[in-house]
């Protein structure tokens, strides 16, 4: 097991009708800005029950926050925040909301130009606003951890930050919030959840026994629930589950004393960027592939999944890692994914992306550094 050190300050506050509970941890002279997406918070009702809840403190709202949020977009949350001398960030949605929120909580306290919070050119960011969540869709784990991602349109670029500073004070899991999502984002939270384990747990092995155990009883989970929470929309213990597995896989337990990957994440973001899929679709069309080309490096431990997670008891160390990468495809293909990028009417440019990932500084990706951009190149030349 390798060293560690873990700190998690965000209060979670879980089940149904916890919105309420908000009040209790609000400062009493908190001055609120509630920030959230399109409309979906609205039609839910959950908006209304959040003013409600807030009607003793003074608040405003900015909504219009997209998927994978834009940093043009939060500089004008920003204005507002500092027009009407905010205190306290109340976000109510998904990552791309509550990533937006983290990054507004920064660049509202940042002297310097705010781009540069994504590309640590310039100085430190050093304070950001306090944060609350209200979690709508369960995915990305960013309602308890401290990382996030946005994207400046202009030069579609898609870049992440992580802070301690915007650790959540608090995120309220309310499963039956998630009743009004739609099958597509239902799919990809199952997705994202589902990669972000694997990006802590398919590392070569250091005998972390117990957190090993975590990441595997998560994936487990995931896969057993996955048909009820696609299949019925009123199933609160499927819900449920859902929300907390997704919250576990992102929320720094499963990071602990084990090496980490985040190879396909790195690569998937420039997909995103420059073509507009969905998040957890990029993963999907990445991480086998990576997976296939890395099998002498991660054959052990993909041998552990096969035989913990897949229940694949025969063969050989290696035909069990195979079984274990033709049976997450088959999981990803059940939840509407797709395995080439055609498939999505996308015509790939492989050079630019080269491009992007070097502008990026990621030239050296993987638990071991090794993912360079000429692996990055066979794995684009294979989706
Ligand atoms: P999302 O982009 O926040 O939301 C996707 C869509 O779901 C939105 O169009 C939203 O519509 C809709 N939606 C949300 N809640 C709903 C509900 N209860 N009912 C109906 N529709 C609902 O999705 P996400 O997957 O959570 O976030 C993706 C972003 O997070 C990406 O930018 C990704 O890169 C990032 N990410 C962050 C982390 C992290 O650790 N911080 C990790 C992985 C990924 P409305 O706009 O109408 O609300
Ligand atoms: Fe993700």
């Amino acid at each position: 097991m390798l060293n560690f050190e873990f700190y998690n300050p965000t209060r979670i506050i879980f089940g149904q009708d916890t919105v309420k509970e908000i009040a209790r941890y609000l400062p009493k002279d908190a001055r609120v800005l509630i920030l959230y997406g399109g409309q979906s918070a609205t039609k839910n009702g959950t908006i209304d029950e959040i003013k409600h809840v807030l009607s003793p403190f003074y608040y405003n709202e900015f909504s219009g926050i997209e998927a994978n949020p834009h940093f043009e977009t939060l500089l004008n949350a920003v204005e507002l925040v500092k027009k009407d001398k905010i205190n306290f960030l109340l976000a109510v949605g998904g990552g791309s909301v509550i990533d937006g929120t983290k990054f507004v909580a920064q660049a509202a306290l940042y002297r310097d130009e705010p781009w540069q919070i994504l590309t640590r050119e310039g100085p430190k960011v050093k304070d950001a606003l306090p944060i609350g969540v209200v979690l709508t869709i369960p995915a990305t784990g960013s309602e308890m951890n401290c990382r996030g991602v946005v994207t400046r349109a202009k030069t579609q670029e898609k870049l992440s930050f992580r802070t301690e500073l915007v650790y959540p004070k608090f995120s309220v899991l309310d499963p039956t919030k998630t009743y009004t999502l739609p099958k597509r984002q239902l799919e990809n939270g199952l997705v994202d959840s589902f990669v972000h384990t694997l990006e802590q747990y398919l590392t070569y092995p250091v005998d972390a026994k117990v957190t090993d155990a975590f990441a595997e009883g998560v994936l487990r989970t995931l896969i057993e629930i996955a048909p009820d929470v696609i299949n019925k929309t009123h199933d609160y213990n499927s819900r449920a589950n859902f929300m907390w597995a997704a919250t576990v896989a992102l929320n720094g337990v499963l990071a602990t004393g084990v090496p980490e990957d985040w190879a396909t994440h790195r690569i998937g973001h420039e997909l995103t960027a420059l073509y507009g899929i969905d998040h957890a679709r990029t993963l999907a069309l990445i991480l086998p592939v990576l997976w296939r080309l890395k099998i002498t490096e991660k054959q052990a431990k993909l041998c552990q999944y096969a035989e913990r997670v897949w229940d694949i008891h025969s063969g050989s160390e290696l035909e069990k890692a195979e079984i274990a990468i033709s049976k997450t495809i088959e999981f990803f293909e059940s939840l509407g994914m797709k395995m080439q990028l055609s498939d999505y009417g996308v015509t790939k440019d492989i050079e630019l992306l080269l491009q992007r990932l070097e502008k990026h500084g990621q030239t050296a990706l993987g638990e071991h550094q090794d993912i360079t951009l000429a692996v990055s190149r066979k794995i684009l030349e294979k989706i």
